[in-house]
């Protein structure tokens, strides 16, 4: 997402500012105020404050180590997961966190620290995170790990690149008895039963994941299909490895009217009615289970020239029954208009200071930009405040300062860890100016 002189994060909203790419991460670090890996964050959290250059990692990229007795892979931060899925699911290992996109690298995935489909079993990416290497706002390079500089260590997993840049990420793989899915969907008819569902599903399955209709109203108000997944054994598995998936393209940025809410609707109609009324149970491909949108190259621009947001939250539901409610009927009552909404239940809160997830549900929903998105996010914000929730920063382009500290008792912690990292606050991001108050 890098044009002559704008960058942009997923959604595809264009600021001023360059990067620089080099093999040598080290060398393009050095002074550098912030490092971005494959820009699959949506808003401006890999974004430079101030319009200048960020450093990009994705040409550095080797594997330096792996260690078959434990599983633990050491590499630079700019591998991208894509590679990492190539390489060691046909070895039978697989990355401990996957994400809906596998085109991130292992430096955004500590940064965001990000979660998966097994959130409510094995957390956030971090929590497999045995030890960084990083370049400290000051130009040393140092280890950080549970036992090194702990607190540095925790800050860094879901800091948004502000406590330093990764340069090197040591991460413990899993063991998989194959690498196909055996999974499981089936219809949920509205938000309260999917609640219901994605509890009663985590106790048996280790992956689960809903998609729902935010434009159903009344009784069918969040009305989707839930996903059911576990690796294969050898015996349910095909025998021969699954190849990459073939990828088709949008060719160009689609006028904007292409999506709207008509078809924004037939969409979410198909898809619901598509599923047979009864559980769908079968043997499928690991990247369309986990990277089902990957399979469409640039599909961001099917959004058109003003780009896209997307709200991702997460609510105390145990604590407040109704929250994932109360947020959509909030969406639907503003006429908010999404066709990609994702609702799964999230375990325990992780060891990042900022880390997004705690337990909850978790609710994100792609929103067109354009007028009245402010006011929207604003209106979503206030709701997720009243439930006691918080939002995903790597999500996130249009909150407000206020709101964000509101919801974020945490981030006074945060903040001492960062100036004791970066005393002068030569780290920053534009979403660090929006929200955190730095200066550009
Ligand atoms: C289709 C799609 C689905 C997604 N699904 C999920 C999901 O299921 N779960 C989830 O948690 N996230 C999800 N995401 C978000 C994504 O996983 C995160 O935004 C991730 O951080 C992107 O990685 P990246 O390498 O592209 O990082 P970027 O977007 O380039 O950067 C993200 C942040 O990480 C920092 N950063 C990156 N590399 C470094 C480094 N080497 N050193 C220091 N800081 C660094 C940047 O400064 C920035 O703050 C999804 C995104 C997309 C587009």
């Amino acid at each position: 997402m890098a044009g002559a002189e704008t960058l942009s994060g997923w959604g595809r909203i264009g600021r001023p500012g360059r990067e620089t790419r080099s093999e040598d991460l080290a060398a393009i670090t050095a002074g550098a105020r912030l490092t971005r890996g494959l820009g699959r964050s949506y808003g401006d959290s890999s974004l430079p404050a101030d319009g200048g250059t960020v450093a990009a990692s994705p040409l550095a990229d080797r594997i330096l180590g792996f260690d078959e007795a434990t599983g633990l892979l050491e590499a630079e931060a700019g591998l991208a997961l894509s590679e990492i899925n190539r390489l060691f699911w046909p070895r039978l290992w697989t990355s401990p966190v996957l994400p809906g996109t596998q085109q991130v690298t292992l430096g955004g995935m500590v940064a965001a620290d990000v979660h998966g489909k097994n959130h409510h079993v094995d957390g956030t990416f971090g929590r497999h995170v045995e030890r960084l290497v990083m370049r400290l706002a000051d130009g040393r390079i140092v280890a950080t790990s549970r036992d090194r500089e702990p607190d540095l260590f925790r800050a860094t997993l879901g800091g948004m690149g502000l406590t330093g840049h990764i340069l090197e990420v040591a991460v413990r793989l899993q063991r998989i008895p194959s690498p196909w899915i055996w999974s499981e969907s089936e219809r949920v008819a509205g938000v309260d039963e999917f609640v219901a569902a994605l509890r009663a599903a985590a106790a048996d399955w280790p992956f689960t994941v809903g998609w729902f209709d935010a434009l159903a109203t009344g009784r069918r108000l969040g009305r989707g299909i839930l996903m059911k997944g576990r690796w294969a054994t050898a015996a349910e598995a095909p025998a021969r490895p699954p190849a990459p998936k073939r990828r088709v393209t949008v060719p160009f940025t689609l006028p904007g009217w292409t999506l709207n809410r008509a078809s924004m609707w037939a969409f979410n109609q198909l898809y619901y009615h598509r599923h047979p009324r009864r559980p769908r149970r079968a043997v499928v491909h690991p990247e369309s289970f986990f990277h089902p949108l990957d399979v469409i190259h640039h599909w961001n621009r099917i959004y058109g020239r003003r780009g896209f947001t997307q709200h991702q939250c997460v609510l105390p539901e145990g604590e407040r029954p109704g929250a994932a409610r109360r947020l959509l009927e909030e969406l639907t009552a503003r006429r908010g208009m999404s066709f990609l909404c994702v609702i799964k239940d999230c375990g325990e809160e992780g060891e990042g200071i900022l880390s997004f997830p705690r337990p909850g549900i978790s609710i994100a929903i792609d929103l067109p930009a354009g007028p009245g998105i402010q006011e929207l996010v604003d209106a979503l914000n206030r709701r997720v405040l009243a439930e006691g929730g918080r939002i995903y920063l790597a999500k996130d382009t249009f909150a407000r300062a206020a709101d964000f500290r509101a919801m974020e008792p945490r981030l006074a912690a945060f903040e001492r860890q960062r100036r004791r990292w970066d005393p002068e606050g030569r780290l920053t991001s534009a979403q660090a100016v929006r929200l955190f108050g730095d200066a550009p």
